[in-house]
C-alpha cells in the first residue's frame, strides 16, 4: 500500500490520471522504433491533455511534472520519457524565451506537433560541462554556431532545440535552434534502452540574435535552473520504475513456490522486499519535497534536486535489481518486463549529472552554507 497522504486530491487525481493513461499508451509505445522519437506517441499524449497539463501560465510546475512521470512511468516508460523530453526540451524556452519565439515554439510542443530537444553534452564535456567547444560567434544581428552536440535525446528528429554554445572564453549563451536551420545534421544511436538519442552537428548555422534564451553570455544559468527544475521529476520516473518492480517482485513471492512454500514465506526474500518498499516511499517524499520547494519560488533548490534525483535513481536501480533476484531466470527471458526495466532504469544514473555529479553538488552545498554561518 502507497502512502500518498500528503499529497491533495487534485494530485493523488493527476497521478492516477498518468497512471490510466500509460497503460492505454503501452499499444502506441510498442509500435515505436528503438532510438528514434515516437511522433504517434508524443501525439497520444497530448490528445489525452497531459502534454498540455505540463505547461502551466508560470511555466512548468516541478510536482505536477513529477506526478505525471511517477504515474507514467509506472506502467509505461516510453511514453513517461516521450512526455519528459518535450518538457526537457522546451522549459528554458518558457521560462527564458522572447515572447515571439515562445508563441512560435510552445503551443506546437504542447500540442505535440512539435519535438523538443535539450542540447548541452558534447564528446568531450559530458559532466564537465563547462569544457564545452561549440562555439556561436556574433555576425550583425545573428549568431554562427559550429560544433558537436552528443547524447542529446530526441536528436536527430527534433523540431526545436535549446543549445547551449560558447561565446567567450568564460561564457556560454542558450539558443533556440530550429531543427530544420541549414547546417545542422545528426544520425540517431542505439542505446541499451529504447530511448530516442542522437547526435548533432552544427556546421555554420545560422541564429537570430532574438532565438537566444536569457541574456547572452549566461546560458549556464539557463541550463543550472532548467536542470534544478528536472532533477527532481528524474528522481520521480526513478520511482515509477522501482515501483513497478516492487509491483512485480510482490506478486510473483506471493505465488511462486520452492521448497513446498511460497516465495513471501522466507524471510530472506520478504524482508528484501520491505527494503525496496521503505526506501522507494523514502525516494518519493525527497522527489515531492524537491518539486514542492521549486515551485514554491523560495530560492535555490539545487542541492534539494540534487538529494532527490541521486536517491530516487539509485533506490530505483536496487529496486530492479532485487526485483530480478526474487523471480530469478524468467526475468532475465528478453521480453519479461523486469528485463525492460533493467534496461530503462540504468541511463538515469548517468544522465542530466552523473550520482558522483550529485554528491559533488550536495557537498558542495553543505559546506558553502556552513561557511555563510
Ligand atoms: C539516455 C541518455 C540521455 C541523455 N540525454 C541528454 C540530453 O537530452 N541532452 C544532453 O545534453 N545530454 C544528454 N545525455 C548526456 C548525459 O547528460 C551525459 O552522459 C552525462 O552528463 C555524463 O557525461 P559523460 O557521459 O560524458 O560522462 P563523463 O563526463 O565522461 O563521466 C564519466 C563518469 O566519470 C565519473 N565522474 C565524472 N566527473 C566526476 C567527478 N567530478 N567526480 C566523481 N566522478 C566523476 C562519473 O561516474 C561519470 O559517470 C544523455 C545521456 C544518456 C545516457
Amino acid at each position: 500500500m502507497i502512502t500518498y497522504a500528503h499529497l491533495t486530491e487534485a494530485q493523488r487525481e493527476l497521478l492516477r490520471t498518468a497512471e490510466n493513461v500509460a497503460n492505454q499508451l503501452i499499444p502506441v509505445a510498442a509500435a515505436g522504433t528503438p532510438g528514434r522519437v515516437n511522433r504517434p506517441l508524443v501525439a497520444a499524449l497530448a490528445e489525452h491533455g497531459l502534454l498540455g497539463r505540463m505547461f502551466t501560465a508560470d511555466g512548468v510546475s516541478a510536482m505536477d511534472l513529477c506526478l505525471l512521470r511517477e504515474g507514467l512511468a509506472r506502467y509505461c516508460t516510453e511514453a513517461e520519457t516521450a512526455l519528459a523530453l518535450q518538457g526537457l526540451g522546451s522549459a528554458a524556452i518558457v521560462r527564458f524565451g522572447r515572447p515571439d519565439v515562445v508563441a512560435a515554439w510552445i503551443p506546437k510542443v504542447a500540442a505535440g506537433t512539435a519535438i523538443a530537444a535539450f542540447a548541452l553534452t558534447e564528446p568531450d564535456a559530458g559532466s564537465d560541462v563547462a569544457a564545452m567547444t561549440l562555439a556561436a560567434e556574433r555576425d550583425g544581428d545573428d549568431y554562427r554556431l559550429t560544433g558537436e552536440k552528443i547524447y542529446i535525446s530526441n536528436a536527430p528528429d527534433a523540431d526545436i532545440y535549446t543549445v547551449f554554445a560558447r561565446t567567450g572564453p568564460r561564457a556560454i549563451t542558450a539558443f533556440a535552434v530550429p531543427g530544420d536551420a541549414p547546417g545542422l545534421t545528426g544520425e540517431s544511436l542505439t542505446l541499451l534502452a529504447p530511448h530516442p538519442i542522437g547526435r548533432l552537428r552544427f556546421d555554420d548555422v545560422t541564429v537570430p540574435a532574438n532565438q537566444v534564451l536569457g541574456e547572452p553570455d549566461r546560458g549556464m544559468s539557463v541550463a543550472m535552473r532548467t536542470l534544478d527544475l528536472f532533477r527532481p521529476s528524474v528522481g520521480a520516473f526513478a520511482v515509477g520504475m522501482g515501483q513497478a518492480a516492487l509491483d512485480l517482485a510482490v506478486a510473483h513471492a506471493a505465488q511462486r513456490e520452492a521448497f513446498g512454500r511460497p516465495l513471501k514465506q522466507f524471510q530472506g526474500v520478504s524482508h528484501q522486499l520491505a527494503e525496496v518498499a521503505m526506501r522507494l516511499q523514502a525516494a518519493r517524499l525527497l522527489v515531492h519535497s524537491a518539486a514542492t520547494a521549486y515551485d514554491s519560488g523560495a530560492g535555490p533548490t539545487t542541492q534539494a534536486a540534487a538529494m532527490a534525483k541521486l536517491f530516487g535513481t539509485e533506490t530505483a536501480q536496487f529496486a530492479v535489481d532485487v526485483a530480478i533476484q526474487v523471480h530469478g531466470a524468467a526475468a532475465l527471458v528478453d521480453d519479461h518486463p523486469l528485463a525492460h526495466l533493467y534496461r530503462e532504469v540504468r541511463a538515469p544514473r548517468i544522465y542530466e549529472g552523473a550520482s558522483e555529479i550529485q554528491r559533488e553538488i550536495i557537498a558542495r552545498e553543505l559546506f558553502r552554507a556552513a561557511a555563510e554561518h
